[in-house]
């Protein structure tokens, strides 16, 4: 009998369409960039160009915070605050009605496969739009003093591994509290946020709310400078956020930072394993690995760990890698050339550091950019793969004999974004939970988000929280 294939099931891509080239979105409308230049913006599941993207310079994020100055003193800092809610649910009744879109879109352009972007994503970035318009009006209530105030003018820099999200992670609570925004997204992922400023111009939103510039590092340096910046919310790695927090240190302005992580998943040798194989593959592989709370560093306990790994394994060989647009795909395109570079050093270092390296074997397409779903066993603490963020479809395998050593081991990194834990003892889940130095710890499950459940980390992963009751305590001053 010949094997079981699927069929191709292809999200079809008719319903976006992409301009050959974007400008920047200021003061409700899209201008050309005073720089005159723009980059290109590619499918990574086919390295093809999309559009050009314009490339805002420091006179470009000049005009976008005056104009969000303005329309903070003139009209958002004034509106009722129930006024303010009503524009943040037809916001996401908006996202709503063009969530298809959105998802195609943001798979063309990031390479995540449609699945995630179609009931990952965008469901997710429509919640948080509902949850913090029902805040707006809500404020003196939530426990952050009886007339909490927004900063102002808010710099808000985002990476590109979840686009659309990251976007809403930062204006929804920014608007709900009554901030203006200049929004940067990442170079390679600019084409969804481009798409919501048309978003805020269906909504009527008042010129000058959201402002959206488009470029790279330097655009989101110039925002991080600029003098009419008052609060500053960055989401990217711990690297760029040091030169952040250099920056604005000694100046007014306040700030979020969201960096990144390199989770341990700790597998007690009482949990329901094959529950606890969906939850490693779920933790490491979803998005392609390009998670900051990604669970990278499994812990499994001695005595299970040959089982484990061998229904891994072929847990793993089920996974399908390939077409983003295809509704069977698991696994997509790495979403640049660079940060495929990144995961294949890192890679090899986990090789000339002496772990054993296994990967799913799978078909690689030949255009774009791929890495197959890949083990590392016989990983020791020191090497780089147990240390550093690979932030790619790359798991480290270390193991632990006690509680106490899993305790010890999890918690040596510098990082301290999340974790999970395996086990059938409740007790154990909260002994375990209480020790470890990670913002947002899952028991028996991996990667579960709610907006109203705040996120963040220790130490190096970051500082505030966004989300919940917390997240918006970051948007008020003197709250947080
Ligand atoms: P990144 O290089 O730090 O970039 C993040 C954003 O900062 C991008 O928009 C980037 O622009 C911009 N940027 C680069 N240099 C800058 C500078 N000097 N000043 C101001 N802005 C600058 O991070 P990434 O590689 O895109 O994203 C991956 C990282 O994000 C990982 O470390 C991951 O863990 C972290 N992350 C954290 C969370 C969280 O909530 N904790 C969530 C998602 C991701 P360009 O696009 O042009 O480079
Ligand atoms: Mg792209």
């Amino acid at each position: 009998m010949s094997a079981f294939e699927y069929a191709p099931a292809l999200e079809s891509t008719s319903i976006v369409n992409i301009a050959d080239s974007y400008k920047l979105f200021i003061n409700g409308k899209f201008v050309a960039p005073k720089s005159g230049k723009y980059f290109p913006t590619i499918n990574p599941a086919t390295g093809k160009v999309l559009a050009k993207i314009a490339d805002a310079n420091a006179k470009d994020v000049d005009l976008a915070v005056l104009a969000a100055r303005n329309a903070y003193a003139k009209v958002w800092g004034k509106m009722p605050a129930a006024e303010r809610g009503k524009y943040l649910y037809r916001i996401a009744r908006i996202l709503q009605e063009r969530a298809r879109e959105f998802a195609v879109l943001e798979t063309l352009d990031n390479g995540k496969p449609i699945r995630e972007s179609r009931d990952t994503d965008i469901p997710l970035v429509a919640a948080h739009f509902f949850y913090h318009a029902g805040w707006a009006d809500k404020l003196q209530h939530a426990g952050l003093g009886d007339s909490p105030k927004p900063y102002g003018v808010v710099g808000q820099i985002i990476p590109w591994n979840f686009p659309m999200l990251m976007l809403a992670w930062k204006v929804a609570p920014a608007l709900a509290t009554g901030n203006t925004v200049v929004l940067k997204p990442a170079e390679t992922t600019s084409l969804t946020a481009l798409l919501f400023a048309e978003v805020c111009q269906q909504a009527g939103l008042p010129d000058g709310v959201v402002n959206i510039v488009t470029g790279a590092g330097a655009t989101g340096s110039a925002i991080v400078n600029h003098p009419g910046i008052d609060k500053i919310a960055f989401t990217g790695s711990t690297e760029v956020g040091k030169l952040i927090a250099t920056a604005i240190a000694g100046t007014k302005k306040s700030a979020t930072l969201e960096l990144g992580g390199k989770a341990a998943n700790i597998i007690y040798d009482d949990a329901a394993i094959d529950e606890a194989v969906e939850g490693i593959v779920n933790g490491i592989f979803f998005n392609q690995g390009h998670v900051c709370c990604a669970g990278s560093r499994l812990l499994v306990q001695e005595n299970i760990h040959d089982e484990v790994l061998e229904k891994l394994k072929i847990r793993m060989s089920h996974i399908r890698l390939g077409n983003p647009l295809d509704k069977n795909t698991d696994i997509g395109a790495i979403n640049s050339a660079a940060q495929l570079a990144k995961i294949k050093e890192l890679t090899a270092a986990g090789d000339s550091e002496g772990a054993d390296r296994w990967s799913v074997p799978c078909e690689i397409p030949s255009e774009g950019f791929w890495f197959p779903p890949t083990i590392f066993t016989g990983v020791s603490q020191t090497h780089r793969i147990a240390r550093e963020e690979i932030f790619g479809p790359v798991l480290s395998v270390l193991t632990f004999r006690t509680p106490q050593e899993a305790i010890e081991k999890a918690n040596n990194t510098p990082f301290g974004l999340s974790a999970g834990v395996w086990t059938e003892k409740g007790s154990k889940i909260l002994w375990t939970a209480s020790k470890l130095r990670a913002g947002v710890i899952w028991a028996n499950t991996f990667n579960k988000f709610d907006p109203a459940s705040p996120f963040g980390g220790y130490k190096e992963s970051g500082w505030g929280r966004e989300g919940g009751r917390h997240g918006l305590s970051a948007y008020l001053k003197g709250s947080n």
